[in-house]
């Protein structure tokens, strides 16, 4: 009886402790033909991927290359498999628990919050609070919902106060694991205020946009993230009928939803959700554009990691309307940011770019009427993926900001 109680204790107890990722690995796979799309099917089968990109197994094409984790325990028979099959691999990170410890990297020994480090939700939430009192004369802070555990999903309205201002909206955060994204958005909102008065073309952008930043989207899955498993990438729901939680919040938006390139498995990691619109989190962003949908004008979405920049469609291979001017947008915007370190973005829309994926934020806002609709992927290309170093904060967030900026003033520029 003592030794069951203390087996339960300690049960327990680490079930309160954060997933340590030890001795998992990150492989790199060539699939050239539909062979070897059969047979990454097949390994999917035998063993619990979790696939980093493409998003799932569904979503594999032929020539391309796929990236998964594998659990310690699963190493040597995923190695076994890929051998066997002569299946060409690389092994991207050899363990991901010193990935993980080596993400913090940025030896800046403060406490709170830093521009250059990954700060958890509280530190953020802390910020939103301070940047807007700060700054009383060009952000606002608001709350457009709460989440499936409570939170509140800030957004910060960053222009000069005047009337009838046309929108840019920006999020960053939807999957919990692309700690990148609210790196940026972060970034973004700091940049804006330093430079508004100093730098030419950010005062014109302050002085006739807002722009909308939602710092998280995603706050319950961050903040998973930190606590429990750096590798969680949904929300955080639970459903009667599972005990598996959360839905996958860029497959939750009613644009083609679940269609394609989604899973209707709640235990799936592209887990579309029981509806559209299921989550709260998807409900709150749909309910705050749709309210200022005439003077929202672009809409962004940053999530990582690939270095690419898309537009829709991706629920269909259809083309947008304005294709060519979309098309000639992200090419710029792409060439603006490698003007400052040379990172190469591939650009174009979401289905023939990458892969078919149905209910993406995007494509919902373009279907709304937003004309200017873009997600990006931001570094790296697979060295780091998900746990870039936070010594790459920076020069990350300054390229994407010269592609915002570019995209911003395009905007401006081409109001309707
Ligand atoms: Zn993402």
């Amino acid at each position: 009886m003592l030794a069951f109680l203390i087996l339960v204790t300690v049960a327990l107890a680490s079930s309160h402790h954060a997933e340590d990722f030890e001795g998992n690995k990150v492989f790199r796979v060539s699939v050239e033909d539909e062979n070897h799309m059969t047979l990454m099917h097949e390994l999917a089968s035998i063993s619990e991927l979790d696939f980093w990109k493409p998003d799932s197994v569904a979503q594999i094409k032929p020539h391309t290359t796929v990236d998964f984790r594998v659990k310690a325990e699963d190493v040597l028979t995923v190695e076994d498999f890929l051998e066997h099959n002569e299946l060409h691999y690389e092994v991207l990170i050899n363990n991901l628990r010193s990935a993980m410890d080596a993400q913090f990297d940025s030896h800046s020994r403060a406490a709170g919050h830093s521009y250059t480090k990954y700060n958890n939700w509280e530190t953020i939430e802390a910020w939103t609070k301070e940047i807007a009192a700060q700054n009383p004369s060009l952000i606002s802070r608001s709350v457009i919902g709460t989440t499936f555990e409570g939170r509140s999903m800030y957004l910060l309205k960053v222009g000069k106060a005047s009337s009838n201002k046309p929108a840019v909206f920006i999020d960053c955060g939807f999957h919990a694991r692309e700690w990148i994204s609210p790196a940026f958005c972060q970034w973004f909102v700091k940049e804006a205020v330093r430079t508004y008065g100093q730098e030419a073309q950010m005062t014109k952008l302050l002085d006739k946009l807002d722009f909308y930043v939602l710092p998280v989207f995603n706050v319950d899955g961050y903040v998973y993230s930190w606590t429990k498993s750096r590798m969680w990438r949904k929300t955080r729901s639970s459903r009667t009928g599972s005990s598996c939680r959360g839905v996958d919040p860029n497959r939750n938006f009613k644009a083609g939803w679940c269609e394609t390139g989604a899973s209707k498995d709640p235990c799936s990691d592209t887990y579309c959700g029981p509806t559209a619109e299921s989550e709260k989190e998807t409900k709150a962003l749909t309910n705050f554009i749709q309210k200022n949908l005439s003077s929202i004008k672009a809409y962004l979405t940053v999530h990582s990691y690939s270095q690419l920049l898309l537009y829709p469609y991706s629920y269909s291979y259809k083309l947008p309307s304005n294709n060519a001017e979309l098309n000639s947008v992200v090419k710029a915007a792409a060439n603006e940011l490698a003007s400052l370190y040379g990172t190469k973005y591939k650009y174009g829309p979401g289905a023939s770019t990458i892969y078919l994926a149905a209910g993406g934020s995007d494509d919902w806002a373009y279907d709304q009427g937003i004309k200017y609709s873009f997600t990006f992927e931001l570094r790296d290309t697979g060295r780091y993926g998900f746990l870039l170093p936070e010594s790459q904060i920076q020069a990350t967030s300054e390229e994407t900001l010269l592609a915002v900026k570019y995209i911003a003033n395009y905007v401006l520029e081409h109001l309707y």
